[in-house]
């Protein structure tokens, strides 16, 4: 029931541009999650298939662009949270560069991870949303001064002799058939037109879960310590003295899943196990975002699916929080990298749940990725 007092630089773009707000939409609580079955309210449902969950953390953005209650909406991508939903319920979802969204009046939750943007039922709209939300902000130190771009300029329609690159570890075990042979289709539809497709190799993808299951619950438990019953969110009642207030605060505001990545966090930070898992993972995270760089000297984008499976159903998943967490395998390793990636839809299964794939750019050549998601999409 928190209402913010002020509006995230997000917000004040899109009011700016003359965009109306319709609503608030449901998401895991603090962004949490990959089934939007963390929710503190309810789990939304979606709309391609009512027994299915929308995907999260982002699934009520989703699912209202999906069920065209919103032209567009947007989301916060840590780990997956705006690709995963959008390939779930059949939108386009884009997650930008690392600095290229001001993430002021963003709640954090792992902040060298985070970025905010557009779930929309276009290509074209996502870059005219990103469009209005890209730019420099004095009020995020991360956000990067590049020049005001019109992103749909780069929707061309032209992708005759940009390289693509397919990265065999993204072809293992755990992908389900179906959204395999579709993804094997859309390379057939890019060689249609024009592109040349290679296999590439990202080596270090098999450590991308354990990596940012590291990083992400630090920088969350670090984050999450400011909601401490005093100065920010819910305060317990009654509480008799300070510590309590903390105690009680945290311990009766806080979910399941928050609270199990504030253990954890707040573990792989103490002393004792900080360099074997923190400081590993921040090396690992570097051989990641290394293995992306090498890509890139032989390819303009990467192509993948965006998940190893369609949308589950609601329940399927909430005993075991390994499951949850493998549905972002194939974006994780984007965000501990830093670099775009954009999910665009290209069809369903037999069931008819949407299928998505994912295209990977280079740091901040969102141009590339927008121009070849395009350039299927209007095939
Ligand atoms: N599903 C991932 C997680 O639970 C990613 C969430 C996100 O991107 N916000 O952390």
């Amino acid at each position: 029931g928190y209402v913010s007092p002020y509006s995230s630089f997000v917000t004040k773009k899109i009011l700016d541009a003359g965009a109306i707000i319709v609503g608030r939409t449901n998401m895991d609580e603090f962004a949490m999650g990959s089934s939007t079955e963390n929710s503190a309210f309810f789990t939304t449902r979606n709309p391609k298939g009512r027994d299915r969950i929308p995907g999260g953390s982002s699934g009520g953005s989703a699912a209202a662009v999906s069920a065209h209650h919103a032209s567009a909406s947007l989301g916060s991508d840590t780990g997956g949270s705006i690709r995963q939903p959008a390939a779930f319920t059949g939108v386009v979802g884009l997650k930008p560069t690392y600095g290229l969204v001001s993430r002021n009046g963003l709640t954090a939750f792992g902040s060298s991870l985070d970025q905010i943007g557009p779930l929309t039922k276009s290509v074209t709209d996502a870059a005219l949303m990103l469009s209005i939300i890209a730019g420099k902000d004095e009020n995020d130190s991360t956000s990067i001064a590049i020049p005001s771009t019109d992103y749909t300029k780069a929707l061309t329609g032209d992708i005759k002799g940009m390289r693509l690159g397919l990265p065999k570890e993204y072809f293992v075990k755990g992908l389900n058939d179906e959204v395999k042979t579709r993804i094997i289709e859309v390379t057939k539809a890019y060689e249609k037109l024009g592109a040349v497709i290679t296999e590439i190799s990202l080596p270090h993808t098999e450590y991308g879960v354990a990596v940012y299951y590291v990083i992400a619950t630090a920088e969350a438990s670090s984050n999450l310590a400011r909601f401490d019953g005093v100065r920010y969110g819910r305060r317990a009642k009654d509480a008799k003295q300070l510590s309590d207030v903390y105690n009680r605060s945290r311990t009766e505001g806080f979910g399941d899943e928050v609270k199990r990545r504030i253990l954890l966090g707040t573990y792989v930070l103490s002393s004792g196990y900080y360099d074997a898992y923190y400081m590993k993972a921040l090396k690992v995270r570097t051989l990641i975002k290394q293995d992306f760089d090498n890509a890139f000297k032989q390819v303009d984008a990467i192509i993948t699916p965006t998940t190893p499976t369609t949308a589950f159903k609601a329940g399927e998943k909430t005993a075991n929080p390994i499951e949850m967490y493998l549905s972002d395998i194939y974006t994780i390793t984007v965000n501990l990298a830093g670099v775009p990636g954009i999910s665009v839809p290209c069809g369903t299964d037999i069931a008819g749940l949407p299928i998505g794939f994912q295209l990977i750019g280079k740091h901040f050549d969102e141009a590339a990725i927008l121009r070849l998601a395009h350039a299927y999409e209007t095939r």
